[in-house]
């Protein structure tokens, strides 16, 4: 298990991987964070192509080409805004995880990488997050052996460091 699952620390819209998630808002035309810094890599085509699909709801993903990315699909997928963690946050969350890889799963993509869906904007509590993340893929990767490998995208040394130890926690 452990060998599926990879981090990384730095910017997710360099890797050479099948797909990247995109933590896109409901319209998924555009927002701020990985969301631009997406955008702005994948050029405007990528932005056409979204426009066709009709948005996204909260905890739902879809996907689309990635264009001048080195990725060859992106997977937008919206997190939950946070609000009081009464609110559905934890649930929704975890569909984000669920679907994007079960999206993954259906266009036969074998490697993926996820950043901290929520952590930004929508102000998720990072350590929260992370136990959702981590809980999600560790399930999915064990009942599916089509995807070869998830990359947790960290963001920060500190960020890195919370994945690590939670990582570390679930898989030994
Ligand atoms: P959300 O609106 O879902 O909170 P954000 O884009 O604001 O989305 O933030 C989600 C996470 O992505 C945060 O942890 C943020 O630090 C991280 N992030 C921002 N830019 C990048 C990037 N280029 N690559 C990887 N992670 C990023």
């Amino acid at each position: 298990m452990r060998e599926r699952v990879d981090l990384y620390i730095g910017d997710i819209t360099t890797l050479q991987v099948d797909a990247i998630v995109n933590a896109a808002n409901t319209t998924l035309l555009g927002g701020g964070g990985v969301d631009s810094a997406i955008h702005a890599v994948a050029g405007p085509e990528l932005l056409a192509e979204c426009r066709k699909l009709g948005g996204c709801e909260t905890g739902d993903a879809k996907i689309t080409r990635g264009y001048d990315l080195p990725a060859n699909h992106v997977i937008h997928t919206v997190g939950p805004i946070w609000r009081d963690g009464r609110s559905d946050e934890d649930e929704l969350l975890a569909s984000c995880y669920r679907n994007s890889l079960s999206v993954a799963h259906a266009n036969n993509i074998d490697t993926i990488a996820f950043p901290a869906i929520s952590t930004g904007v929508y102000g998720f509590p990072k350590e929260r997050a992370t136990e959702i993340a981590v809980r999600e893929v560790i399930r999915f990767l064990n009942q599916d052996n089509a995807i070869v490998k998830v990359t947790f995208v960290c963001f920060s040394e500190s960020d890195f460091e919370v994945y690590s130890r939670i990582l570390g926690e679930r898989t030994t």
